[in-house]
């Protein structure tokens, strides 16, 4: 028996995306359970050697909002992560579910992603995949933590093949990355404004059933505050209790992520600053 089959119990399939197939797995001296990510070496072949690199940089990533990944396995054909194990689904089911986010509620959301990525962009490391399916809960809880998972991989799976396949929704990917003119950490920034307003409307800020459509409403930067959707959504100062003002600005917000110049997209740490994120966040640390 190899390493990994010795050390590890390896169960039934909690997840598949488009490059992976997730296991639940117990270790077996501890039984305590964990999630084995399991990619076929064929859709990242001749990279193997980067990969292991790139998941030596990861395992020393430590956040209480990502997802934690601490060995990796290869042996028949297949690269074995093992992470840590979270039980409370995807973010995107929820939103499913809740049709739509209060201000407050996507503010608290929107301010841990942050933290998370600003902490990730201070280590070198864009996650370049940020979608509400790779957002994951902690447990089923209402005080459930929101979880990055998938980072920091994605560069290893050709460009052409991630915009092809049909599991990975493009809705979200940055300008830039579509124009292939490179990217960096800005991409993230992109990816986190069309999340944030799907958790305010319930649904995307580009789309189209056709993805060269889609790819030219992105590239030109177009959307909407739709009439009614948004007409609750705060534009302007609030005027509320005295003496504190809360200017929410949460539009604002929004239009500071989805900006087509990278060099004039909000930072990770400037948008920490913004009042959408600071006047919801000032009070007693929540679980979220
Ligand atoms: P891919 O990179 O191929 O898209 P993901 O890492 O996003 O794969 O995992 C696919 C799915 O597996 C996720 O959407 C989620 O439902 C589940 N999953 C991934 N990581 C974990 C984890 N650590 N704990 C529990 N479920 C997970
Ligand atoms: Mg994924």
């Amino acid at each position: 028996m190899n390493q990994f089959l010795e050390k590890y119990d390896l169960q039934h399939t909690i997840g598949t995306g488009a490059f992976s197939e997730v296991k639940l797995a117990v270790e077996r001296a501890t039984g305590q359970k964990f999630a084995i990510k399991i990619i076929d070496k064929l859709k990242c072949k001749g990279k193997e050697s980067m990969i292991e690199t790139e998941v030596n940089i990861l395992k020393r990533v430590r956040h209480p909002n990502i997802i934690q990944l601490y060995e990796m396995y290869e042996f028949s054909g297949k690269i074995y992560l093992v992470m840590e194990l979270v039980t409370g689904g995807e973010l995107f089911d929820e939103i499913v579910g809740r049709g739509k986010y209060t201000e407050r509620d996507a503010s608290k959301i929107v301010q841990r992603i942050l933290c998370a990525i600003e902490y990730l962009h201070s280590m070198a490391i864009v996650h370049r995949d940020l979608k509400p399916e790779n957002l994951l809960l902690s447990d089923k809880t209402r005080n459930a933590k929101i979880m990055i998972s998938d980072f920091g991989l994605s560069k290893f799976f050709n460009d052409d093949e991630v915009m092809k396949t049909a599991c990975g929704t493009p809705g979200y990917v940055a300008p830039e990355v579509l124009r292939r003119q490179g990217y960096r950490n800005e991409v993230d920034l992109w990816s986190l404004g069309v999340i944030t307003y799907i958790l305010l409307c319930g649904y995307p800020p580009f789309f189209d059933p056709n993805n060269v459509e889609l790819f030219r409403k992105i590239m030109a930067g177009k959307y909407e505050f739709d009439s009614p959707w948004w007409d609750n959504v705060s534009e302007k100062g609030k005027m509320l209790a005295q003496p504190r003002i809360l200017l929410h600005l949460t539009k604002d917000f929004v239009r500071k992520l989805l900006v087509l110049d990278p060099n004039e997209r909000y930072t990770a740490a400037a948008a920490l600053r913004h009042p959408f994120i600071v006047d919801y966040n000032n009070g007693p640390m929540d679980p979220m």
